[in-house]
């Protein structure tokens, strides 16, 4: 930008400008300064535009504030939530400490007799697989049946 000092005001060519318009940067005399919350503008138009563009700003960074408020009040609730269940779940543990352990000892009961039942049906399998394989002795005892 070049030095106000070399520039004179484009409203009145024979007079020095002491500043520039602080929305379009046009340089003003004293005469043409348009003040507007605290910023000088060589017309209405400038300062209104300014004005506009300083609410859209200000309305955005409000925005933002709220939404980051939001968001961070959001955090907080979840945080006390988690906290909630976590204390009510320990109150509930501490306060029915056998009913859990015996809840948490039958389901590991019907865990297991699960799995015993899971590997018999396995060996029920296999025996079958290997009564009806050829050459296994019932096999052949059940062949000679059918023969005779
Ligand atoms: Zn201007
Ligand atoms: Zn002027």
């Amino acid at each position: 930008m070049a030095d106000i000092s070399q520039s004179v005001c484009l409203n009145h060519p024979d007079t020095p400008a002491v500043t520039r318009c602080a929305a379009c940067g046009k340089p003003i005399c004293e005469q043409c300064i348009v003040e507007s919350n605290g910023s000088r503008f060589c017309s209405e138009q400038c300062a209104e535009n300014a004005a506009k563009s300083y609410d859209r700003v200000t309305a955005m960074a409000a925005g933002k504030a709220r939404a980051e408020k939001r968001s961070s009040l959001r955090a907080v609730i979840i945080v006390i939530i988690l906290a909630a269940i976590a204390a009510a779940a320990y109150y509930y543990y501490t306060n029915n400490k056998k009913d859990v352990d015996r809840l948490v000892r039958k389901a590991e009961q019907k865990v297991n007799q699960k799995i015993q039942k899971a590997g018999k049906d396995a060996k029920d399998v296999k025996d079958d697989i290997k009564d009806n394989v050829p050459g296994s002795s019932k096999y052949k005892r059940d062949r000679e049946k059918m023969v005779q």
